[in-house]
């Protein structure tokens, strides 16, 4: 995961107000009579509004400073997960997302009233269950009280069985999508996003929107995967004189799950298509959000070849070697550095590794890795480095760094802006 250090240009934003901004703003005034949409409608609170342009326009973590109830709303989101899941699959999902939760000899410990209760996902335990469902509902707690205590009480029964539980579940989406709906009809929660009449639509971006929302962010390489590029094209033989690019406008968060913000430029992540429809699809996973966060130094790709030995000359034939040797010998991975326990850091950084699969992709650049190892063993230090730095000098060639030219990077802006860049940095660095 590449952090994106750059956000769209003025010029898009206005383009954005005008196209899209205006559409949603005309219909929240028909439904709500101001530019302020509703976004949760428990309580009689008024709270939860949020300006329009605010919501489409700005960056998450300013909308999050100012609009504090987006927390709850996105806690809200992700409690839909939770209907039909399994034992196993609702612990598994409890996991992904709480830090608070432990995990010991494959029992899952919760904090409920007021002491540790252990769950064993293999048993059919209907008292532990019961216990995991209160757990994830008094979460809300922590976000408004009197929310919490209205929906328990709407729902006294709710963790009892299966179908009180769902019918919360459904009671609290088709109140969220309620707030969204621009009709005043009560919505069917079992319906699809696509289908459903929303003030919020992403209908209202067409190709020619995305495509400039696309190279506005002049991003170069997918920020999931850090493998494939993402490039501008131009079709010569249509009449349009629209760019076009080899990204997908990915949502970082479903637009079906948070229909809230399906039309917000923090949300748009450009990527690879193989990273946003085959890997992500609909699964929903608690990741890095790439306009903010990064794998960094923290976590980094590690090579390991079998058999390491103290000996230099040994040493670099090995690695000479695993160039064409059998795969199985080398180890490529993403470690975090130092190991860490469960805080909220580490929990998406295993998301990220899972949903995109990045131990498997990886796996088969491991060739390049053992590359770099070469390269910087024997052109980096010695007898050559010493004989292309006194060419250099020599010569009235300005001076070229010589990890751009053997490796293809220039580092020192730290920008990860090609395919691979981040692997070989890392290795580059970390190899010895
Ligand atoms: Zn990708």
């Amino acid at each position: 995961m590449i952090k994106i250090n750059k956000w769209f240009d003025e010029d898009i934003i206005n383009c954005y107000k005008d196209e899209v901004v205006k559409e949603v703003i005309k219909k929240t005034n028909v439904k709500y009579g101001s530019d302020n949409i509703k976004y949760i409608n428990f309580g009689n609170t008024d709270m939860y509004c949020i300006n329009v342009e605010e919501l489409l326009t700005s960056k998450l973590n300013e909308l999050r400073t100012k609009y504090k109830g987006l927390d709850l709303y996105m806690y809200l989101c992700r409690l839909k997960k939770y209907k039909g899941k399994t034992k196993i699959d609702f612990i598994e999902y409890l996991y992904m997302w709480d830090t608070t939760v432990k995990r010991e000899e494959g029992k899952c410990i919760i904090h409920l009233r007021g002491k540790d209760i252990t769950i064993d996902p293999e048993t059919s335990n209907r008292e532990e269950f019961k216990n995991l469902r209160e757990y994830v509902i008094e979460q809300i707690k922590n976000y408004d009280r009197d929310i919490y205590e209205e929906l328990i009480n709407s729902f006294s029964n709710y963790y009892k069985t299966k179908n009180d539980f769902d019918a919360l579940l459904d009671y609290i989406d088709e109140s969220l999508s309620e707030c969204l709906c621009e009709k005043d009809e009560k919505f069917d929660a079992a319906s699809k996003y696509a289908s459903q009449p929303y003030i919020i639509h992403y209908d209202k971006i067409n190709a020619e929107m995305r495509n400039k929302l696309l190279s506005s962010l002049g991003i170069s390489v997918c920020p999931y995967c850090n493998r494939q590029y993402i490039t501008m094209w131009h079709d010569e033989e249509a009449d349009d004189e629209e760019d076009h690019s080899t990204a997908d406008l990915d949502h970082f968060y479903i637009k079906s799950d948070y229909p809230l913000f399906a039309l917000s430029l923090f949300n748009f992540i450009p990527s690879c298509q193989i990273c946003n429809s085959r890997f992500k699809g609909g699964k929903v996973r608690n990741t890095l959000y790439p306009y903010e966060e990064e794998f960094g130094r923290n976590i980094q790709f590690q090579l390991e070849l079998e058999g390491q030995t103290p000996n230099e000359e040994l040493q670099l034939k090995k690695w000479l070697g695993a160039v064409n040797a059998s795969s199985d010998k080398l180890k490529l991975s993403l470690t975090h550095v130092p190991e860490s326990d469960r805080d909220d850091f580490s929990l998406k950084v295993d998301g990220s590794k899972k949903l995109f699969r990045l131990d498997e992709v990886y796996d088969c650049h491991k060739g390049k890795a053992v590359e770099v190892v070469l390269k910087k063993r024997i052109y980096l230090e010695g007898a050559y480095k010493k004989y292309v730095d006194d060419f250099l000098e020599k010569s009235d060639i300005p001076s070229i760094s010589l990890e751009k030219f053997l490796l293809g990077y220039d580092w020192n802006d730290d920008n990860f802006d090609e395919p691979l860049s981040k692997m070989t940095y890392d290795i580059f660095h970390s190899s010895k």
